[in-house]
C-alpha cells in the first residue's frame, strides 16, 4: 500500500521496527504495527506512564543529547507508548514519519506553525472545523501569516488564490460540518506547482476510508479524539508526514512548545486502532441506511452524506473514499426552531459536540462548533440556521431510524 513504509523516522528513542509490517496488509498493520515488547513479552501493549529516563552515566546522557546515541531523553520528545502509536499510524498511512500530538488542534496548529513565518501565505477551504478557522483566520495573520480562504470545491478558486509567497494549501475533506469534498489531487498538483505544501485534516474520514497522501497531500493531520478513538474516552491527535518535514521543522517545534501526547491516551489510542477500520466501516453502513431512510422527508431541505447520490459531489467523493463517512448533515425547513425541536426530541441520540463516537450524536453548528463566525460567515460556508451534524455510532441503525421518525413525528 506504502511506498514509505520501509524507512525508518529517524527520530530520537525510535522503537525497535519490525521489518516485517511493511509487508502487512492493512488489517494486520492496525493491529499489530508499531507493537515494541518489553523483556516482559507482554500480549497487549505496555503503558510507559513516565515523564524522564535515566541514564547509565553523564556521558551516555550527553551521548543522547547531542543526538549520538539512540534512546529515550523526556517524554515531552518522545516515549515508548506514545512511539508505537506514531509507529502504527505512520503505517496505517503509508507516511515515512508521525508525531503523536495532545489535540486534533495541536495537530493542526503545530503543522502549520512549525512551517509558515511572517510573510508568508497559507490557502485554505473556507469550509473549516470552527477552531481550524481561528488558527487561519485569526491566529496566523497575528504573526505576520497572510491568508486567503476560499470555495475549497471549486479547482480554479485554489489557484486563483496563488500568491509568490503562497507556502500551504490547508483542507479538510469532508469539511466539518457542510461534507464539502476537496479533490486532494487537484489541490495537490496546483501546491506542488509553487512547491507548496499541502495539508489536509482527515478526521473525517479517517484512514480507513481516505489516505490523502495517495492523492499528492504531504502532511495529514488527524483529530484522533474522533473516529480513532471512537469511544468518547481520550482526547489525541496525529500529524503525518515525510521524513524530512518532521526532522526540519515539526520535531523540533512539538520538542520546543510541548503539545505533546500524553503516553495514557497514546496507549488508548493504541487500543482502538486495533478495532477502527471494523468499527468505521459499521458506522459508515448505519449512516448510509439512516441518510436514505431521512431522505424523502419534508422536513429536510436536504440530507447530505457524501454516500448518497444527491449529494452535489458524490462521485468524487467516492472517487477519494471507500465508504461516505459516519456524518450525516440535515438541512432543516423550519430553521433553528425546528432544528431543536428534532435534536431535543432525540431520546435515543444525544446532544454532543463530539463526533466519530461508538454513540450517536447530534448538534447544532451555529450554535455550538462555529457559533464564532459571524452569521454571514457561518452562511457563505454553508452552515445555515437549521444545519444538524448527525454522528451515527455503532447502535442498531433501525433503533436509530425510530428514534428519528418519532421526533419528526412530534414536530
Ligand atoms: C474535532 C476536529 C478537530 C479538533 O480535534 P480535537 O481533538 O478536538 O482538538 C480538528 N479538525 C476537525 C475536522 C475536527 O472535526
Amino acid at each position: 500500500m506504502s511506498k514509505n513504509n520501509n524507512k525508518t523516522t529517524g527520530k530520537k528513542g525510535a522503537v525497535g521496527k519490525n521489518p516485517d509490517a511493511a509487508n502487512w496488509r492493512w488489517a494486520t498493520r492496525q493491529v499489530r504495527g508499531g507493537t515494541n515488547r518489553s523483556q516482559f513479552g507482554e500480549t497487549s501493549e505496555a503503558m510507559y506512564l513516565n515523564s524522564g529516563y535515566v541514564y547509565t552515566s553523564a556521558e551516555e546522557a550527553a551521548a543522547r543529547f547531542a543526538g549520538d546515541s539512540d534512546g529515550f531523553v523526556y517524554s515531552r520528545f518522545s516515549n515508548p507508548t506514545v512511539s508505537m502509536f506514531e509507529e502504527r499510524m505512520m503505517l496505517l498511512e503509508g507516511a515515512e514519519a508521525a508525531r503523536g500530538t495532545a489535540t486534533g488542534m495541536a495537530a493542526v496548529t503545530s503543522a502549520l506553525l512549525c512551517y509558515l513565518s511572517a510573510g508568508d501565505h497559507i490557502v485554505a477551504a473556507r469550509a473549516l472545523f470552527g477552531s481550524c478557522r481561528y488558527i487561519v483566520d485569526t491566529l496566523c495573520p497575528r504573526f505576520g501569516i497572510e491568508f486567503t480562504l476560499v470555495d475549497g470545491r471549486d479547482n480554479q478558486a485554489w489557484q486563483d488564490a496563488v500568491r509568490p509567497n503562497t507556502k500551504m494549501f490547508f483542507l479538510e475533506t469532508p469539511a466539518n460540518p457542510t461534507l464539502d469534498i476537496v479533490d486532494i489531487k487537484a489541490v495537490a498538483d496546483i501546491a506542488h506547482n509553487i512547491d507548496a505544501l499541502l495539508v489536509v485534516d482527515n478526521a473525517f474520514a479517517s484512514p480507513v476510508l481516505q489516505r490523502p497522501m495517495e492523492y499528492g497531500a504531504d502532511i495529514v493531520c488527524y483529530s484522533a479524539t474522533k473516529n480513532i478513538d471512537g469511544q468518547g474516552r481520550v482526547l489525541g491527535g496525529c500529524v503525518l508526514a515525510s521524513e524530512e518535514f518532521v526532522e526540519e521543522y515539526l520535531g523540533n517545534f512539538m520538542r520546543q512548545t510541548g503539545p505533546s501526547l500524553s503516553p495514557f491516551n497514546a496507549w488508548t489510542l493504541l487500543k482502538s486502532l486495533e478495532t477502527l477500520d471494523l468499527r468505521v466501516r459499521q458506522m459508515c453502513c448505519n449512516a448510509q441506511a439512516i441518510a436514505i431512510a431521512l431522505s424523502d422527508n419534508d422536513h429536510f431541505e436536504t440530507v447530505l452524506y457524501p454516500g448518497l447520490p444527491s449529494h452535489p459531489q458524490h462521485d468524487l467523493a467516492m472517487k477519494q473514499m471507500e465508504m461516505g463517512g459516519s456524518i450525516i448533515t440535515l438541512h432543516m425547513k423550519g430553521g433553528k426552531e425546528e432544528a431543536f425541536r428534532f435534536a431535543n426530541g432525540l431520546s435515543i441520540v444525544d446532544y454532543s459536540n463530539n463526533l466519530g463516537d461508538a454513540k450517536s450524536l447530534i448538534c447544532h453548528p451555529a450554535t455550538t462548533t462555529h457559533q464564532r463566525l459571524e452569521e454571514e460567515m457561518r452562511i457563505e460556508s454553508g452552515i445555515y440556521p437549521g444545519t444538524l451534524r448527525l454522528s451515527i455510532g455503532l447502535e442498531d441503525p433501525q433503533d436509530l431510524i425510530e428514534d428519528m421518525l418519532q421526533s419528526l413525528s412530534r414536530m
